[in-house]
């Protein structure tokens, strides 16, 4: 008797647990990318999980257009040099921050830089301009909030503040990489930090919406063969297209 029960026990933890980690390894493997099937026109459909990236209404990228003056205030960050880790997720190169020091403040609310990535070539539009790179610096708050600060790139010579991470990209997804000295993300903020500011989404599976964004109006730079490094191991683009504006306003 006692030891039908505890077959049954088992048998029932084993069914859960293969369960979740079924419902598990679904989430992570469900591919997409940028190109054929598994390109942002199909990402809804890959995945009941993914429904936004199609049904979402307040989607990004946009095309920053017909702006109204929000009399925004100045920006509020607070960056130091920082343990990072780079690693080639198989979407982007991603730098991820290993402590919450550096801070965004936005409507009284403190957001801890995570991470940032770059996109080739740019998601965000500026009037129908697209640019060469993006980078996008995500940021959570105590609750999960996510604010996203985009920086655009123009083509000119060698970005050396970029050098730490270009000389060590992972060249295949999954890798990783300890920058063993410290990197300081404020070297990659423009000295003028006007912005636009919309609502938006993740620009990526599962497109969650609720993203405040803040767009940096003035640009940096970077060279040729940086963006040609960076989009050969993208294998050419990692762009999610304009999405509708809807209803929504951009604010400057
Ligand atoms: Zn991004």
């Amino acid at each position: 008797m006692k030891m039908s029960k505890l077959v049954v026990f088992t048998l029932s933890t084993l069914a859960l647990t293969a369960c979740q980690q079924g419902v598990n390894s679904q989430d992570k493997h469900t591919h997409w990318g940028y190109t054929g099937h598994e390109a942002p026109e199909h990402w809804a459909s890959l995945s009941p999980k993914f429904a936004l990236c199609g049904e979402g209404k307040n989607q990004t990228p946009i095309n920053i257009v017909n702006t109204i003056d929000g009399k925004l205030p100045p920006l509020k960050l607070d960056y130091h040099p920082s343990d990072v880790e780079i690693v080639n997720n198989g979407h982007t190169i991603q730098v991820d921050f290993k402590h919450d020091h550096n801070t965004l403040q936005l409507n009284g609310q403190t957001y801890a830089l995570k991470q940032f990535h770059f996109h080739v070539p740019s998601e965000n539009l500026i009037r129908g301009k697209s640019f060469p790179m993006e980078a996008h610096f995500v940021h959570a708050d105590k609750e999960g909030n996510l604010a996203v600060l985009g920086v655009l790139y123009t083509l000119s010579g060698e970005n050396q503040r970029l050098a730490p991470i270009w000389q060590h990209l992972p060249q295949k997804a999954g890798e990783k990489y300890t920058l063993n000295t410290a990197f300081d993300p404020a070297t990659l903020m423009p000295k003028k930090r006007d912005y636009y500011r919309f609502s938006g989404s993740l620009t990526t599976p599962p497109c969650s919406e609720g993203v405040s964004w803040l767009v940096l109006k003035h640009y940096d730079t970077m060279s040729q063969s940086q963006v040609e490094a960076f989009a050969t191991l993208m294998k050419g683009h990692n762009n999610r297209p304009i999405q509708p504006i809807n209803a929504r306003v951009i604010v400057e």
